[in-house]
């Protein structure tokens, strides 16, 4: 027997840094992660604050990054941890990847020198917790539709709007917003607490229960000047965060397919079916090998785009084949897995069932499959057929 990440040896094409990085974000993960996470995607309740503190000594959160407190690694070493996070629960990853991916590395990038140490070193080690506030109830693909706005009064910034859908929002000590001034689009650090600054958690969702999403809404919000971000100007800003975000799902989405693969294969294996194991059946090892297949093109298409990250030459189009190939791939895997499992397949005693209605957020977030595909027609040719 053969691991599925065996198959094609693909350790041999990541350094001895690089997998010691993964496999301590592993251990972690099978120590803090998924002991627990089948009971909080059940309750919809996530411990985000212990969490956030146990991945901030890891060193994962913002680990991409350099200084103030952040690990400074490379791209592939980050996707690995995404990978790692991802394989326990979507919702972990996300956190994750919205603290380091978006809070952080709009403050990193565009912040000023005292935006920079006030917050980054914090939420580097999980003290403090960011979230990105873009989309709104009435514009999520389209982004730059947004109403909510900011507006000089004297030397303040007054914000009027509501965002929707933003991850880690009750739980975040500052909300990136970004909103529309006489500039263009701006983006501005709102701590918890500030007056006419209100944050309701949204009920009721099947998929990604195991995280955080709320609904931000700012009624007069009213912000020093120093509060907005000084180097980011019009929807390249909040853009060129949602770039890095979706890098990471490149990753993380291979996770949760492994996971269901490395489930289902054991499953198969003890299960009995007309006196024989499951595993035993030529159709069972089709699809087996199917997912297998996909789960090694997949993660290579990952280490590819890692490799071109760290070389700095990844595009936005290149991002959009990775994060398009890998979530719908994971998606298809997730949802085979589930038929081998049969009717154990629909329990929360296996992690199949939920990663496979995780995976149905994370088709969406970060730009869906949709958006995706017309970035790529777009790059191919020559024409935007949005936007
Ligand atoms: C669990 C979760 C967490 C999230 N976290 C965050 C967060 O932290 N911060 C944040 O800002 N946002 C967050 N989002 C929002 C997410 O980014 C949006 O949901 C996403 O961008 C899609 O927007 P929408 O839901 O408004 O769908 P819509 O934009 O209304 O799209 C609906 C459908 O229309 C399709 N479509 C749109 N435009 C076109 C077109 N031009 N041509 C063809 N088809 C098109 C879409 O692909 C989709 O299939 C989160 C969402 C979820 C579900």
């Amino acid at each position: 027997m053969i691991a599925p990440t065996a198959l094609l040896a693909l350790d041999t094409l990541l350094t001895e840094e690089e997998r010691e990085i993964r496999n301590t974000v592993r251990r972690v993960c099978d120590k803090e992660i998924r002991p627990h996470v089948a009971g909080w995607f059940e309750t919809g309740e996530l411990p985000a604050r212990e969490l956030a503190r146990t991945l901030g000594e890891v060193g994962v959160l913002g680990m991409h990054l350099e200084g103030y407190g952040c690990a400074g690694m490379g791209a592939v070493s980050y996707g690995l941890a995404c990978l790692e996070l991802e394989a326990a629960d979507s919702g972990l990853r996300s956190l994750v990847s919205v603290q380091g991916s978006l809070a952080m590395y709009a403050i990193w990038k565009y912040g000023s020198e005292e935006q920079k140490q006030e917050w980054l070193p914090a939420m580097a080690a999980g003290e403090r917790i960011g979230c990105f506030g873009l989309t709104e109830p009435d514009f999520g693909s389209d982004p730059g539709g947004m109403r909510t706005t900011a507006k000089r009064e004297g030397g303040d910034w007054v914000l009027d709007g509501t965002k929707m859908w933003i991850t880690n929002g009750s739980v975040s000590d500052v909300a990136v917003v970004w909103a529309r001034t006489d500039e263009g689009v701006r983006g501005f650090l709102v701590p918890a607490g500030t007056p006419g600054f209100t944050v309701n958690d949204i009920k009721h969702k099947i998929s990604l229960r195991a995280s955080v999403t709320s609904e931000l809404v700012l009624d007069g919000v009213r912000l020093p000047a120093d509060a907005m971000l000084p180097g980011a100007r019009g929807l390249s800003g909040p853009l060129g965060c949602l770039n890095e975000a979706r890098f990471g799902i490149v990753f993380g989405a291979m996770g949760a397919a492994l996971d269901c693969l490395e489930t289902t294969i054991a499953y198969t294996a003890e299960r009995e079916v007309f006196a024989r194991p499951l595993a035993a059946y030529q159709l069972t090892q089709e699809k087996l090998a199917d997912m297998a297949v996909e789960l090694g093109k997949g993660l290579l298409l990952a280490l590819h785009l890692g490799r071109l990250k760290e070389a700095g030459t990844l595009t936005p189009e290149q991002v959009s084949v990775g994060k398009l190939n890998n979530v719908r791939e994971a998606l298809e895997i997730a949802r085979k897995c589930r038929t081998l499992l049969g009717a154990s397949g629909i329990t929360l005693e296996y992690p199949v069932i939920r990663h496979s209605v995780n995976l149905e957020s994370v088709l969406t977030y970060e730009g869906t499959s949709e958006i995706h595909a017309l970035v790529i027609g777009k790059a191919l040719t020559g024409i935007a057929a949005f936007k």
